[in-house]
């Protein structure tokens, strides 16, 4: 049987920061990936003739991990275009037009009111289980706005805001989510607006997952889809025998789980894993959501729009313009709280849902990835369901014998985001460099 010091199970950023870690660190390090490339939840594909982000797309210097590797790899950033116009639902459920200013005037209030509380109920961004969330973790965002006593038009268009913020129905994320968010941005609102949807990777997502694969020592093997994970053995003999779906087996001194919350039980593990890993995934997370690129006819006008929290895209905005044999054509991005309620294949459909936002449109064509419906996933970005964060989180970051778990799922800082996976990725490669003795340097290193 083929043994190794550690294998990484999973090739998103936080199989691939931990592998580079451990592999630097002198282990001989196994990354196996089921799928075709690496990069996870962040896939740069050409459609629509355009380098698209079907997975996540933008990126902040407020997420320092994510930074510390930018800086590292030498990435730049590109801003997505600022918008000039703004559509929202007016009290009448009918869309309106307005400027940016008077549609951020519109949502300050709720904005601020739905986390004005952040300084107790989170006060330190880095360990979002300290202050009084606790207390208030039963909350949905919904319950939030329905006690906020808002004027109609305010909080449709502050719920269809943060629908696009936590890709799902409002009233099944925990206000745990908003307020996360907002206490890694300093208690700022805006500038948490800035930080989840300004500003893309130059060169794609790809580039950056290849930089950071192009350090690791060790094999990536892609295809290679795990089925199961047995630990045996005490003492020196303590090993852990992965099982790839092909039969192969590997053995190793340790293993590093990056599988979503919702994805693990796709995996066989003996022991069963700890109870908060399989009570939250039986739960699952509450983002449910889908992300959609549109091509509508001709140059429109930098715009972002917000449709209602129930509709099947609540936000739309421009990113691309380009010009094919056919003319000039715009890509546009949208976001809904539920994955099966958008068919990038039903044009009629989409043209609908488009109108709900924005009028006046063209739609051509559409691409998407259904990342719920993939089983390698089975999720979008993580948000929490009430509950689930103060419940799990320290559960969720504990080592089980040999096997360690890195995710963006149970990071602290960005949970749910690249940087979270990257934090996640060296949380867990430094646990095990603590725990492992190093191997005896390879000759000529
Ligand atoms: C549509 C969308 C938009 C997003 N937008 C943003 C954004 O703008 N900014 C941001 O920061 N984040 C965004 N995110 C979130 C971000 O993509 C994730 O937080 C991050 O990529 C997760 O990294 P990870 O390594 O924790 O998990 P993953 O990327 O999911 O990595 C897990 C890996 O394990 C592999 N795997 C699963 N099962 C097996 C198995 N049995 N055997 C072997 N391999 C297996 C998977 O194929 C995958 O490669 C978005 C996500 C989505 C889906």
């Amino acid at each position: 049987m083929h043994t190794v010091d550690v294998v990484v199970i999973g090739a998103g950023f936080a199989g691939l920061t931990a592998s580079r870690e451990l592999s630097n660190a002198g282990y001989e390090v196994l990354t196996l990936e089921a799928r075709d490339r690496i990069g996870g939840r962040t896939w740069t594909d050409y459609r629509l003739g355009h380098d698209l982000e079907l997975g996540a797309n933008w990126v902040h210097w407020v997420q320092p991990h994510v930074w510390a590797e930018m800086t590292r790899y030498s990435r730049g950033i590109e801003r997505s275009p600022r918008a000039e116009e703004a559509y929202w639902h007016g009290a009448d459920g009918k869309p309106r037009q307005g400027t940016l200013e008077e549609f951020m005037a519109l949502i300050d209030e709720g904005q601020q009111l739905v986390i004005d509380d952040v300084r107790e109920a989170m006060p330190r961004g880095a360990e979002p289980t300290v202050g009084r969330i606790e207390e208030l973790d039963h909350l949905s965002i919904q319950d939030r706005f329905d006690r906020l006593g808002l004027a109609s038009e305010a909080k449709a268009a502050n719920e269809s805001v943060w629908v696009g913020h936590v890709n799902a129905p409002l009233s099944e994320v925990g206000l745990s989510s908003a307020l996360r968010w907002v206490a890694a941005t300093g208690g700022h609102w805006q500038l948490m607006h800035e930080a989840s949807a300004t500003y893309r990777v130059a060169g794609g997502l790809k580039a950056f997952t290849a930089a950071i694969a192009s350090e690791i020592t060790g094999e990536i093997r892609l295809n290679s889809r795990v089925a199961s994970v047995a630990q045996s053995g005490t003492g020196a003999d303590a090993h852990a025998v992965v099982t790839l779906e092909s039969g192969e087996q590997i053995r190793a001194k340790r293993v590093v789980s990056t599988l979503p919350v919702n994805a693990i039980g796709e995996i066989a593990f003996e022991p069963e894993l700890p109870l908060a890993w399989r009570r939250q995934h039986a739960e699952r997370v509450a983002s449910q959501g889908t992300k959609v690129w549109i091509r509508v006819g001709g140059h429109v006008s930098r715009f972002f729009a917000y449709a209602n929290q129930n509709d099947p895209i609540s936000v739309l905005k421009a990113e691309f313009y380009c010009a094919d044999e056919r003319g000039n054509y715009t890509i546009l991005v949208g976001f809904g709280p539920d994955h099966s309620r958008v068919d990038v294949d039903d044009i009629a459909s989409l043209q609908a849902a488009v109108d709900r936002c924005r009028p006046g449109l063209a739609v051509e064509e559409a691409t998407a990835h259904d990342w719920m419906a993939d089983p390698l996933s089975q999720t979008t970005w993580m948000t929490h369901r009430p509950h689930q964060l103060t419940r799990d989180l320290t559960e969720l970051q504990a080592t089980q014998g040999m096997l360690h778990f890195a995710t963006t799922d149970n990071a602290n800082l960005w949970g749910g985001f690249i940087d979270g996976a990257i934090e996640s990725g060296l949380r867990e490669a430094r646990r095990i460099i603590d725990s492992l003795p190093r191997p005896q340097r390879r000759s000529g290193s």
